[in-house]
């Protein structure tokens, strides 16, 4: 099952079509994408038998983020060993955590207004939370976990890496930093949940490619740890980190410009657009 956001409201999407739950469920279903997640086990229901005859067609540049306002955002850093190793660090014996502030999530194609600074690209995978729950267990922590769609972790490297020790949250949060898209696909969907392959490219240039099954805290592991502190709370993003190849490591280094495209796509879930302005 794929789903997303249209104007606002939660949508199933297939074959270029997009199916208003609470329309299509009679009202009986909510509209707002974090009370529909809430809902989890009757949406999932409702879509193994939904008539789509109401279907409206849409397009990828149409959706919004599928949840545009989550109440929490966990992001994960170096979590692959080859970009731990480009940024100059041992691989970490527990995940290190920081947050992209909410009103940082974008949509799929939103145009993002580059602030003074650095900005930086790191596509990521990102669990989105439907069930939820506090002390997951690792066993159980994919059934907590509603869908995965595609991300780029936007930074602005001046100020993540200013001071000491230096900051990480602040300089990721900047408006349009969180583009994800363009839907959720639920896990069962993938080809391999745990084994997804992910691609970015900068003006059609391939800028870093990689697959979950190299994560050092696979998405199941984040779930159990992260949840042992904070209820996971449904709709709440987890960024679950970026492989190498940003561009803060280049040689020499390199950063967005205003009028590039950065393209990000996530195998089975599809491809998020952002264009750079001043
Ligand atoms: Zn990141």
């Amino acid at each position: 099952m794929r789903f997303g956001t249209l104007h606002g409201r939660f949508v199933l999407v297939r074959d270029g079509h997009a199916l208003d739950l609470h329309t299509a469920s009679g009202g009986t279903l909510p509209w707002e994408p974090i009370a529909a997640l809430e809902r989890w086990d009757d949406v999932t229901a409702f879509a193994a038998a939904a008539d789509w005859t109401p279907a409206v067609p849409v397009a990828d540049t149409d959706l919004d983020a599928p949840v545009p306002m989550p109440r929490q955002v966990f992001a994960i850093a170096l979590n692959y060993r080859p970009h731990a190793a480009e940024a100059g660090f041992v691989p970490p014996s527990a995940p290190l955590v920081f947050t992209k502030f909410p009103t940082c999530i974008a949509g799929p194609s939103a145009e993002v207004r580059l602030p003074e600074g650095r900005v930086d690209w790191e596509i990521e995978v990102v669990a989105v939370i439907g069930r939820g729950g506090y002390r997951i267990d690792g066993a159980d922590a994919w059934a907590a976990v509603a869908g995965v769609t595609c991300g780029q972790d936007l930074s602005e490297r001046a100020m993540q890496l200013s001071g000491t020790p230096p900051q990480f949250s602040l300089g990721k949060s900047h408006p349009g930093f969180g583009p994800t898209g363009p839907v959720a696909v639920t896990p069962d969907e993938l080809p391999d949940r745990d084994d997804i392959a992910f691609a970015s490219w900068l003006d059609g240039q391939p800028l870093q490619h990689g697959r979950t099954s190299d994560m050092i805290f696979p998405i199941p592991d984040l779930v159990a740890r992260l949840s042992a502190v904070c209820p996971l709370l449904p709709g709440d993003l987890i960024f679950t980190g970026t492989p190498a190849g940003v561009g803060n490591r280049m040689q020499p280094p390199r950063f967005l410009q205003p009028g590039e495209t950065l393209v990000s796509r996530v195998d089975g879930v599809g491809e998020i657009h952002q264009r750079f302005v001043h």
